[in-house]
């Protein structure tokens, strides 16, 4: 799929009016939840800065609570070239995976600093939509992580169609599930990750618009009318909730699909072959077995090229 969508000015969006470049903030003055939402945890991921401006734009303005817009890796950002729009997903290392105390507090990467300037935004806020979007053409995914309470916000939401329950990285602490967001017991932090489809593809843009609107109206910040219009889509006609128990993870660069596999196929009988790494079969652990976000554009050793889900029995 060509890489249509275009590249944002972000010339004025930049500023802020925080005093931390790239975050906005407002307050109703009305007592309410703090709902933040977040662009350019990737630096190539176009929509969520698209959508942000666009918000910006229209000039919404919290009811109740407080709204909170951040354009995180504007650094990033800023090297995005087209012929190569993956090499500005970060500067020195991946942003979303910096989530923790220890992380933040060792200034080691561009990335980590950033991250520390945006992390009292993260922790003043109790509702987070965090926007990306894929490698790959592909529908858009709802990413939930474990925590019952994100799961529930999600069929609350009744959009996208497809809600993946995913554990978080072994490598590193995503900002979806940092602090009071990964805690057990705050039941009122509440954070999504939205997938919005292929990077480069307009239609990404209007699911960010979409959760964006979804977001605003459930925490209550706004209200249906406040909303630009044409941002929120038809519901789909039923959720499908999906819980991840595998990664597949390349040993080396020896690794290929047996099919071009472009996600969400569900393969009936367990042992079905997914591919070959180092000569060795990829197999299905279990039925009905479904595939999620495979890619093999960023293979190395050590890097997930698939991860598989059954359906969500809870
Ligand atoms: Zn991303």
């Amino acid at each position: 799929m060509e890489f249509t969508l275009p590249v944002p000015d972000l010339g004025a969006e930049r500023a802020g009016n925080t005093g931390t470049p790239g975050v906005w903030h407002f307050d109703s003055g009305v007592p309410g939840r703090a709902l933040m939402v977040s662009a350019l945890v990737h630096g190539n991921e176009l929509c969520g800065a698209w959508a942000l401006k666009d918000l910006l734009a229209a000039g919404l303005r919290p009811r109740r609570g407080s709204l909170t817009l951040a354009f995180c890796n504007l650094e990033a950002f800023d090297r995005f070239n087209l012929a190569r729009h993956d090499a500005s997903r970060f500067v020195q290392e991946d942003m979303n995976r910096v989530w923790s105390a220890e992380r933040l507090d060792d200034p080691a990467t561009a990335d980590r600093r950033r991250a520390a300037e945006l992390r009292p935004w993260v922790e003043r806020a109790d509702w987070l939509l965090d926007l990306h979007s894929m490698h790959e053409p592909g529908e858009p995914l709802l990413l939930t992580g474990v925590l019952p309470r994100n799961i529930a916000l999600a069929r609350r939401l009744k959009a996208p169609q497809h809600v993946i329950v995913d554990a978080g990285h072994k490598d590193g602490v995503r900002m979806r599930d940092f602090a009071q967001f990964g805690d057990p017991a705050r039941e009122d932090a509440c954070a999504l990750l939205i997938e919005c489809g292929f990077h480069g593809d307009p239609a990404s843009r209007g699911v960010a618009r979409d959760m964006v609107a979804r977001m605003l109206i459930e925490s209550g910040v706004a209200g249906t009318a406040d909303l630009p219009p044409g941002w929120l889509l038809p519901d789909p006609a039923g959720q499908r909730v999906l819980e991840v128990t595998d990664a597949v993870v390349a040993p080396s660069m020896d690794l290929r699909f047996s099919e071009p596999w472009t996600g969400l196929e569900t393969l009936e009988q367990a042992g079905s072959i997914l591919g070959w790494a180092d000569g060795q079969p990829i197999v299905t652990p279990y039925d009905r077995c479904t595939l999620v976000m495979p890619s093999l554009r960023q293979l190395k050793p050590g890097v997930t090229v698939v991860r598989l889900a059954r359906d969500y029995a809870g």
